[in-house]
């Protein structure tokens, strides 16, 4: 299997590289085709990734709990200790990853847990790992259960049992590694297992933003992009980013094409809420994929209580889409509940909506709201 590149940590004199030029000519497909617009892609996200810890908005205890870790690590010539980070995703987990080795400048390698699919996939990133550098695993719930038993010893001990041969002939051979650290980033960190969970010294939660964080983070790349953007269209784009700072990048990507393909020089105001009515995401940040699920429940399951598999089968997605990009910002505005018996829709998301619930009898939608 092809490894993934290392990347080298920077050189003194390293220029950060034009954001605006390559964000470009990423977004650009080159044979001229546009493939549509994708709320979630991030083609643009390693352009408008903060390379320093000064560079990372919000998340304050989170960042003041790393520059100990990081001094302490430096100090001490050692390497930092193995680091998990969870969260929702495009919360910053990866920019994280990416920040620390950039700080302590060492190198590091980026895989993920379902592109690692036995011990031989994972042998040369441990190989390879020198001394203080980082092995960035996203996805981290994913190791299937070998590769997890292959990693705890590398991680514990920093060294690996091969076994070479078979039946009578085997013989298992240990194999020293340089020290390096392991960051992983997960979006269940319920789904890891209590052993490997353990062997992570640090781990950090990493919350949704407030709007002001998110506004700064909006002002920030759009000077990156080297676009202008008046002060009520960055609230307006926070409004609809649902705390999420990647939601934010592609709703500012939006608006920023939407402004370049009218030939306006600047994000006004009045552009940002024509763009965003366009996209159809609402003032509170709902977007098409959201208003499905909720008519779905309020629809197909009367308003429940429905099961999360039995709704993703009604909209033919998958499930973990909806539990991982869905479901979390509908039961933070309480938009839906979880009961012991499935999902529920609750009044506040009717009348949002403007929904009813369909072949439900009053006495019912009571029972249901009381
Ligand atoms: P995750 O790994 O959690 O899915 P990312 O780290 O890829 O999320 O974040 C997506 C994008 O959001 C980044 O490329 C970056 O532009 C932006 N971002 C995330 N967190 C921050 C932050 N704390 N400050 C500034 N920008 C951020």
């Amino acid at each position: 299997m092809p490894r993934d590149p290392v990347l080298r940590g920077p050189e003194p004199g390293d220029e950060p590289p034009d954001p605006s030029e390559s964000a470009r000519s990423r977004a650009e497909p080159a044979d001229g085709i546009d493939d549509g617009f994708d709320l979630d892609d991030d083609r643009l996200d390693d352009r408008l990734r903060p390379l320093s810890l000064d560079e990372v908005v919000g998340q304050t205890k989170v960042v003041d709990r790393l520059r100990i870790v990081l001094e302490a690590a430096r100090l001490r010539g050692d390497p930092l200790s193995h680091l998990l980070l969870d969260g929702p995703p495009g919360i910053g987990k990866t920019t994280l990853a990416m920040v620390l080795p950039r700080e302590l400048g060492v190198d590091v390698q980026i895989t993920s847990g379902p592109s690692l699919t036995a011990p031989k996939d994972l042998l040369p990133y441990l190989t390879n790992a020198s001394r203080g550098s980082v092995l960035f695993i996203d996805e981290i719930h994913r190791l299937p259960p070998t590769v997890e038993e292959f990693i705890y010893p590398a991680m514990e001990d920093f060294r690996i049992d091969i076994t070479l041969g078979e039946g009578l002939n085997a013989r298992t051979i240990n194999m020293p590694l340089e020290p390096f650290t392991v960051i992983g980033a997960t979006t269940r960190s319920g789904m890891l297992t209590a052993p490997l969970r353990d062997r992570f010294v640090n781990r950090e939660h990493l919350d949704f933003y407030d709007v002001d964080d998110v506004i700064e983070i909006i002002r920030r790349n759009a000077k990156k992009l080297k676009t202008e953007l008046e002060e009520g269209a960055a609230v307006a784009i926070a409004r609809r980013s649902r705390g999420v700072p990647r939601k934010a990048n592609n709703l500012l990507r939006w608006t920023r094409d939407f402004a370049d393909a009218g030939r306006h020089p600047a994000i006004t105001d009045a552009l940002a809420a024509e763009a965003l009515e366009m996209l159809e995401v609402d003032p509170i940040g709902l977007d098409s994929l959201d208003r499905k699920y909720l008519q779905a429940l309020a629809g197909v399951f009367g308003g429940g209580p429905a099961g999360m598999q039995a709704i993703a089968h009604s909209m033919n997605i998958a499930g973990e889409t909806i539990e991982d990009e869905v479901e979390p910002f509908l039961l933070r505005v309480g938009f839906v509940q979880r009961t012991p018996r499935g999902r529920m829709i609750t009044a506040a998301a009717l009348s949002h909506l403007g929904l009813t619930l369909d072949g439900e009898s009053d006495q019912s939608q009571g029972q249901l709201f009381d």
